[in-house]
């Protein structure tokens, strides 16, 4: 595990790696080992073909007996650890009889590999590995390559054998996490060297992708390193965040071992999505001193005057630092309209650091003096090499520059794009960087702190502070760096250790999906922000006021602003942000209707997601994938928003549900059984093919539920979905590009009128009279039931109408009080009857008992009666519409 590099100062003692080994590697040929040592039987059918041409009869029983440990790490650390090594440095037989290094010189080096790397601890007298030897053999990797007589293919055997690992590695179960993660870190250092190497090649030698993903589940949900880390102080919010942006085992690694400069912040009541540690409360927030022992003056400045600037001209307030006399303490700031050729510094602060007042242009005169001093120290360190800004650097913060008065404050809001688009510099502070000394700390370490630990990165409104600029400082406790010069940094030291090249890739992924909000000139079509750079850039970030969601996407999307911000509150604001987003696309992802937890509440807009923020959703079921692929589609496909609702085309159904018999209700047996509806079964008579469909919330949520949680939520729910089918009225439409392995996603909906002299531009009349108008009601996961539950199913159906035809089901319908003993007597009897007729089905059935051993559990039997009134009350059948159906979602 000392591969992976660390933090200066790692939050936990390094985690060596135990030597396991009971042999040395052989220098055969790498890839076919397991036959040599008799161990096919430990490789998955679909990799065998790695060991060569010809048939491998042994079974494969790992999954369900896995090769115990003491057995499978020797023989894997042998293989995959120093075999791997031993193959990049050229020992090993590439084919038979056939070497690169002379067989007898390679043996040799070979036990010298031993010698170098394996060590025993003092500590415990145990044997371990050292992969430093792994980072000093760079040259010798290169030049045994050159050995071979094509380079090309010799590198292509390598990358083979690279793959070859990577997708043994996950087979294995009974693997202790260093040994596993060792061989990985071995892995994706070489995957990454091998990627550098022919990357630069030239003439350009073309081998497959080397990029395969090594860090296979290192921060895992509920996984060691992951509860270490909640223990250290991280939130859960932020594990999830680095999980879904970074790939490297080597960046995950080095993120682990962040030491928390904000270990004492609350996150107990945070989630996977929503961290509440900076969230503010706006009515108690106070700016806060330097120190806590300061109680200098607060010093304000005239709103009039900087309402004035915006009200009577097109641009904004500035403020100059003046200082008078030669005495330190005395200075004020004095404001001015923003000229283009003044340079002036944006500040982009985290609020709860305490540079913020949400009640009054004023901050405390201790504060203002820092922050002029970290400017003017940001010009004397910029002045070097460049003399164009000769002029003293004004500052913009929005704390002093934004009037509280809402009318200005509109108009500021309006032109903040400029703001952060014409400052010379914006200059990022952050408390958990200010604290920081840059000269002294890796740039993967500084580029990782910003990107994944820092607060700064997780508010929406920095998000735009973040990416309009043209030159972007990171305040640390020494020095302002400019983020770029980090990652150039860290590319350089990348180019000579594969480590930080890794890291790199990672850090610089992040970093450019940031880019896709910025346009040079701020309308070039090409660069317009795409919904998907919109939706991955929020997801896991916050803001403290709901309605601000909506400005900040203006800015960031450049919509028009002073139209959205003219309405006040959240959900009309998001309104008219959708119908801009929407104008600009042409039209708007129809599959949003499939995956909203949270949506508008406006008739006509109520398919609409309330907001992209992971974290405003308080119960969220959807995934980051899911948000993100919830909006692909092909440029055709876009849905329009019309007053009837999101006008879409989709396959889908109407859903019939019919009586056991004429004379019966759809439900013949009220209260059989408590409400508890895991499943309905609907079925497509024409085709013979049967569904089931599960509400897509209850499935989400059933793995965290306990018992009484999963009781309260279907009683209070009371078969929801079977009261929406009752109706008559109720549709289900497909999401065809879910469908995988016969299951597929679907939105279930009820049809309502269209009025009848409704008209209006968005639609035209074939689309009106083909369309129809529905309200969406819930998402549902749709699956195939196989050919067995059919049959089941089938016999179930025909044991529900033999009890509908019972005399005593006709009697319950006559009895109306439901309290009363002759209810309970009837209902007794008929669920006796349910019971006889199943017990029936089954001792007659053997086929049947298996089935419901198979896709249901062993020892049900005696419960089986109940799905008959679960299940069984009625039929439902589908009748499909056609493939473009109109839909109206509402
Ligand atoms: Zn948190
Ligand atoms: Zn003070």
């Amino acid at each position: 595990m000392d591969l992976l590099c660390e933090p200066a100062s790692p939050a936990t003692p390094p985690r060596k790696t135990p030597y396991v080994c009971d042999e040395l590697w052989d220098g055969g040929p790498f890839k076919t080992y397991p036959i040599r040592k008799g161990k096919v039987g430990l490789i998955p059918p679909h990799l065998r073909h790695f060991l060569g041409p010809g048939t491998f009869p042994e079974p494969y029983h790992e999954m369900l007996y896995p090769t115990p440990k003491e057995e499978i790490q020797p023989f894997l650390q042998t293989w995959l650890w120093f075999g791997l090594l031993a193959e990049m440095l050229g020992l090993n037989e590439i084919s038979t009889g056939v070497h690169l290094v002379e067989s007898t010189v390679a043996a040799e080096e070979i036990r010298n590999l031993y010698a170098s790397t394996v060590y025993i601890s003092h500590d415990d007298s145990k044997q371990y590995i050292s992969a430093k030897e792994v980072l000093n053999s760079a040259q010798v990797i290169a030049e045994r390559q050159k050995f071979a007589p094509n380079l090309r293919e010799r590198l292509i055997y390598i990358c083979d054998c690279l793959r070859y690992t990577n997708f043994m590695i996950p087979s294995a179960l009974n693997l202790d996490e260093t040994v596993r993660y060792s061989i990985c870190a071995l892995g994706e250092y070489f995957s990454t060297g091998l990627a550098s190497v022919v990357g630069q090649s030239n003439p350009k030698i073309e081998v497959p992708n080397l990029a395969f993903s090594w860090h296979q589940n290192y921060m895992k949900s509920g996984g060691t390193i992951e509860k270490e880390m909640l223990q250290r102080g991280w939130c859960p919010s932020e594990t999830e965040k680095i999980r879904s942006q970074f790939q490297g085992l080597q960046t995950m690694h080095h993120i682990s071992q962040l030491q928390k400069s904000n270990a004492n912040q609350d996150h107990s009541s945070c989630t996977r999505h929503l961290c509440t540690a900076f969230q503010m409360d706006i009515e108690t927030y106070q700016p806060s001193h330097m120190s806590d022992d300061c109680s200098c003056p607060l010093l304000t400045i005239d709103e009039r005057a900087t309402s004035l600037i915006l009200h009577s001209t097109d641009t904004y307030p500035i403020l100059r630092f003046d200082q008078i006399e030669d005495e330190l303490d005395s200075f004020e700031l004095v404001v001015e309209p923003y000229e283009p050729g003044v340079p002036y510094v944006a500040l982009s602060h985290v609020w709860a650091n305490g540079l913020g007042n949400p009640r009054a242009n004023s901050l405390p005169r201790c504060q203002v003096k820092r922050v002029a001093q970290l400017i003017a120290s940001l010009q004397d360190q910029v002045k070097v090499g460049q003399t164009e800004y000769k002029t003293q650097y004004r500052i913009w913060i929005d704390t002093l520059c934004c009037p509280i008065e809402l009318e200005g404050k509109l108009i500021a809001l309006e032109r903040i794009a400029g703001v952060y688009r014409n400052a010379a510099h914006v200059l990022v502070l952050d408390a958990t960087l200010t604290g920081l000394n840059s000269q002294d700390t890796h740039s993967a370490e500084l580029l990782l702190r910003i990107y994944c630990a820092s607060p700064w990165m997780r508010r929406l409104w920095t998000l735009q502070e973040g990416t309009l600029p043209r030159s972007l400082f990171i305040q640390f406790a020494d020095n302002a760096v400019r983020g770029f010069d980090l990652l150039v940094q860290l590319f350089a030291a990348g180019k000579s250790d594969p480590r930080y090249m890794r890291i790199w890739q990672d850090v610089i992924n992040a970093y450019n999906e940031l880019q896709g909000f910025r346009s040079e000139n701020g309308e070039a079509e090409a660069a317009r922000p795409q919904l998907l750079t919109l939706q991955r850039a929020l997801q896991f970030r916050t803001v403290s006021v709901v309605s601000d969601e909506p400005l900040c996407i203006s800015t960031l999307m450049s919509l028009d602003t002073k139209y959205i911000a003219a309405t006040s509150d959240a959900e009309s604001r998001m309104i008219r942000t959708w119908e801009l987003l929407s104008k600009l696309h042409g039209g708007l992802p129809p599959r949003l209707i499939f995956y909203a937890d949270e949506v508008l509440s406006t008739h006509g807009w109520r398919w609409a997601p309330r907001s992209l923020l992971g974290s405003s959703v308080k119960d969220s079921t959807i995934g980051f994938d899911e948000r993100m692929l919830r909006l692909v589609c092909a440029p055709d496909t876009l849905g329009i928003p019309t007053p009837l609702g999101l006008k879409v085309a989709f396959p889908g159904c109407r859903l019939v549900p019919h009586p056991l018999a004429a004379d019966l209700s759809l439900h013949p047996w009220p209260g059989a059984i408590n409400a508890s509806e895991d499943q309905i079964i609907i079925r497509h008579e024409e085709s013979g093919k049967w569904y089931r469909i599960n509400d897509w919330y209850r499935s989400k949520k059933l793995s965290s539920w306990t018992d009484d949680e999963r009781t309260a939520f279907d009683r209070e729910q009371n078969d929801p979905l079977c009261r929406e089918i009752d109706s008559g009225k109720s549709v289900l439409i497909y999401d065809e590009r879910s469908r995988n392995n016969n299951i597929l996603v679907a939105c279930m909906a009820l049809i309502e009128n269209i009025p009848e002299d409704f008209e209006h531009s968005s639609i035209n009349s074939e689309e009106l009279n083909a369309g129809l108008k529905v309200h969406r009601t819930r998402t549902v996961i749709m699956s195939l039931l196989s050919e067995e539950e059919v049959r089941m199913m089938t016999i179930f159906g025909d044991l529900a109408s033999i009890v509908a035809a019972y005399q005593e089901t006709s009697n319950l319908l006559a009895i109306t009080d439901r309290d009363s003993e002759e209810w309970n007597n009837c209902m007794s009897k008929i669920k006796t009857k349910m019971r006889e007729v199943v017990a029936e089905a089954l001792g007659s059935n053997p086929e049947l008992v298996e089935t419901i051993k198979n896709t249901i559990g062993a020892d049900v039997d005696e419960y089986m009666w109940a799905y008959i009134p679960k299940i069984f009350s009625h039929t439902i059948t589908m009748e499909e519409t056609s493939s473009e159906q109109i839909w109206f979602v509402d």
